[in-house]
């Protein structure tokens, strides 16, 4: 797929009556939006439908889990983004059908909108192959929600700990687990370990957050898999200098409150993520057209599903083809394809033939920690860097892909005031007070010669001598 000629005049009944097309742009992810501020441009109607009000800056997601950003500087209302379009309305709903003939659409909500031409950028969503149950003791990384859930666990798990190493003068290890070492585990686990040995450090009494173990499960045989061998190397060497400890080879087999089970062995977790698979939107099989294993839509090379050319898949959600291998799930290419989209609507607009979309590599880069990352740089020169040029340039591009004035100058801020002072801005515990697993720790207690005894209250350090003496009895 991808690969068909397609020079061929396409017809949409709209353009030949000379009525003014209506597009329904599902998603204002990174596809959705890209095309929806293209296609603006044109003498169309739009409408943008997403079951949230939000454009997500997902690159930037871990450092709302991480406590670095809050949530609306990496997120901007759809509305907001539009607004200087009189041609384009937003819609907060979710789709849930498609008939195909009628060119129609039917949403959550019970409201059915026609379309002349549909574009679908609904992108993906976590794959627990098959273990779903996994999903409560293992969160993902997608949203908003996502992401400050991820903030209140991590954070929760100090507090706790601090709070029983008062009470009883131990506490459970604090072993934070990822299972997956793609970019997002390994940025994950890089701002954990930033945020524990860093940002923390003194602030408790009791406890030492320095003392923190972060962990990648990574089920093959190196992490940052897509990444050329050597950018995964120093990777390694980068999480390991922050103190992560990279376990390759590692098949998590069972994740239940409190602990994972990793090659037949059970590994105490306080907080546990999961980074390790994803799959296309479900809307992808609901469209009716042929799919490939993760859900993704086969298209063509104008993007299109076979024989269905006024719908057009962008993004995620895009099994698109290009010299024999298919192009990743990442955001580059879900914007090209938006932008894509455009040009080819105003093609047949114009009645001339579609020219078929080209994705232009420029390169892919992780960061890893403060001052470290890996870029694989395709253009304007082709480089393999790590360490500080790379951090350096992930940080340029994205501050520069950041949607919206405001955030990129809250951001820069954030950024340079966190760097500068080693303070976090947005450590808010929000929600439950609850962590689940918790209370299924069963590892041994932290050694008590870690607690600064000179600060603790004198009960407490007479607890604490009494758990230290039976910890070196047992
Ligand atoms: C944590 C994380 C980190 C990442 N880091 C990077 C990175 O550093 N570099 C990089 O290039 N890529 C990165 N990516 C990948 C990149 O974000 C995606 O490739 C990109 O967002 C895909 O864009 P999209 O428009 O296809 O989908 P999305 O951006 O996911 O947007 C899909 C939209 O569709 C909406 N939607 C879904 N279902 C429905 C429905 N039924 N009805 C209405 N609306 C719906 C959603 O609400 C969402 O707004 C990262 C992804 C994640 C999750």
């Amino acid at each position: 797929m991808g690969t068909t000629a397609s020079a061929a005049l396409v017809r949409i009944p709209a353009v030949e009556e000379g009525r003014r097309p209506r597009v329904l742009i599902v998603g204002g992810g990174f596809a959705g939006l890209h095309a929806s501020l293209a296609l603006a441009k044109l003498p169309v109607d739009i409408t943008v439908i997403d079951r949230r009000n939000h454009h997500t800056f997902q690159p930037l997601l871990y450092q709302v889990a991480l406590a670095v950003l809050s949530p609306a500087d990496i997120a901007t209302p759809i509305r907001s983004i539009l607004r200087g379009y009189k041609n384009a309305e937003v819609l907060m709903d979710e789709v849930i059908s498609f008939d195909r003939d009628q060119r129609r659409v039917t949403m959550k909500s019970g409201v059915e909108m026609e379309y002349d031409y549909l574009v679908l950028a609904t992108g993906s969503t976590h794959s627990y192959f098959g273990n779903d149950a996994w999903a409560e003791s293992a969160p993902g990384l997608k949203t908003i929600e996502d992401a400050t859930e991820i903030r209140r666990r991590v954070l929760l798990a100090f507090e706790l700990a601090e709070r029983q190493m008062l009470e009883t003068g131990s506490h459970p290890p604090l072993n934070f687990v990822i299972i997956g070492g793609g970019p997002t585990g390994v940025e994950l686990a890089g701002a954990i370990s930033d945020i524990a040995k860093l940002y923390m450090r003194h602030d408790f009494r009791h406890i030492d957050p320095a003392k923190a173990r972060v962990l990648i499960l990574e089920g093959g045989p190196r992490i940052l898999a897509a990444y050329p061998e050597d950018l995964s190397q120093k990777a390694v060497q980068q999480l390991a200098d922050l103190g992560v400890e990279v376990h390759t080879g590692a098949k998590v087999t069972d994740v239940k409150p409190g602990y994972v089970t990793v090659s037949g062995n059970r590994l105490d977790a306080v907080v546990t993520i999961w980074a390790a698979g994803v799959q296309a939107s479900p809307l992808g099989a609901l469209l009716g057209v042929e799919t490939d294993r993760r859900g993704c839509v086969m298209v063509n090379d104008t993007l299109n599903p076979a024989g269905y050319p006024e719908i057009f898949i962008c993004g995620d959600l895009a099994h698109f083809e290009q010299d024999g291998k298919q192009v990743p799930g990442v955001a580059q290419p879900a914007m090209q394809m938006g932008d894509h989209v455009a040009v080819m609507v105003n093609q047949d607009l114009k009645h001339h033939p579609r020219k078929p979309f080209r994705y232009f590599d420029k390169g892919d880069m992780a960061t890893i920690g403060r001052l470290a990352a890996v870029a694989n740089i395709k253009w304007p020169f082709k480089a393999h860097w790590s360490g500080f040029p790379a951090w350096m340039t992930w940080l340029t591009i994205h501050i520069y892909f950041l949607i919206g004035f405001r955030n990129r100058i809250t951001v820069f801020f954030d950024w340079a005031w966190t760097y500068f002072t080693f303070t976090h801005g947005a450590r808010l515990i929000t929600g439950s007070q609850v962590l689940p697993g918790w209370a299924e720790q069963q590892g041994v207690l932290v050694a008590p010669d870690e607690t600064p005894l000179d600060t603790a209250s004198p009960g407490f350090r007479d607890h604490y001598r009494e758990t230290a003496s039976s910890l070196e009895k047992s």
